[in-house]
């Protein structure tokens, strides 16, 4: 029951292994942060090249496993475990992330390792194959959805390795992918609760123009809700002369030639522009 819950594909093939730590080009230096090293499959080749591996395990009997395989070794020094749940505990200072990580958690985990405070190099993760291509995918890819890109904002997304499923025991039913995340420094300087509002709306139907979205009558009335919010929030007065929030969405998406545009196609650069020309307007995505 606990393996099914936890996910239990374990990397078996020596040769996707190498590949995954030759492409995470280690450092001597580094503090690794591993999560769900599980029975130590990429964490023994870690731990003979890198200063320190971190691994977070939430499953008591492979923490255990990890411990005894240790003991007594020049690695118990190296090797700190974290048992818990990654995306509930505080995580450590590291210096580059490897992970092949429970598919479950995949989406929560980016975010949470896009939140961190800091400045990593980078985290190199397995990811169920389509997964790994919604985070490359470009505007205008069949892919290309919320998590491209909001993940671009605040990284670069390379992909590294495609691994079959025969790389693991037992096999999974899909196909995996390595891939690399490279967080932007510094930070865009960007209110990430605005942006997240604003790619929400317009993939909420990524085909649909951005004029028919911000037609609809629903989000109208959350561009209202979200505008008194704001000015209380900020201690300003509701203008009463400010006319419907739709309106102005619309003018400002006439104005600046994206009404008739739709989300699968837009970059992040064009989602900036437009989150820029709305709030200043005062209209708010949260
Ligand atoms: N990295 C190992 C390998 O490649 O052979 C194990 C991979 S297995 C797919 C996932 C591992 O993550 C398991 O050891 C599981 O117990 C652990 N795990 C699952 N959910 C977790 C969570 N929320 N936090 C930390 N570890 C977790």
């Amino acid at each position: 029951q606990l393996n099914k819950t936890f996910g239990q594909h374990f990397l078996a093939s020596n040769k996707i292994i190498t590949e995954i730590i030759n492409k995470s080009e280690l450092k001597s230096t580094d503090v690794v942060l591993e999560i769900g090293p599980g029975a130590g499959a990429l964490t023994f080749r870690m731990l003979e090249v890198v200063k320190k591996v971190i691994a977070v395990e939430i499953d008591p009997r492979h923490v255990a496993e990890l411990r005894k395989r240790v003991q007594g070794t020049p690695y118990a020094k190296k090797l700190e475990i974290i048992v818990g749940d990654v995306l509930r505990v505080d995580l450590p200072y590291f210096d580059i992330c490897v992970a092949n990580i429970p598919y479950q958690i995949s989406s929560p985990l980016v975010f949470k390792l896009l939140a961190v405070p800091n400045a990593y190099r980078s985290a190199v993760l397995m990811f169920q194959r389509e997964f790994a291509m919604r985070l490359v995918a470009a505007p205008g890819d069949p892919l290309y959805c919320r998590l491209s890109a909001n993940t671009q904002l605040l990284s670069t997304v390379e992909h590294l390795v495609k691994v079959p499923r025969s790389a693991f025991r037992p096999p999974p039913k899909v196909e995996s992918s390595v891939i690399r995340i490279t967080p932007r420094n510094p930070r865009p300087a960007i209110n990430f609760v605005e942006w997240d509002g604003l790619t929400r709306l317009c993939f909420s139907r990524k085909n649909k123009s951005l004029g028919s979205i911000f037609r609809q009558k629903s989000v109208a009335k959350l561009l209202e809700e979200n505008y008194r919010t704001w000015c209380a929030l900020n201690n300003e007065p509701v203008d009463p002369e400010a006319g419907s929030m739709k309106e102005r969405a619309l003018a400002i998406l006439t104005e600046s030639e994206y009404e008739k545009q739709r989300a699968r196609r837009l970059d992040i650069d064009d989602f900036i522009i437009l989150l820029t020309k709305f709030n200043e307007a005062g209209i708010h995505f949260c």
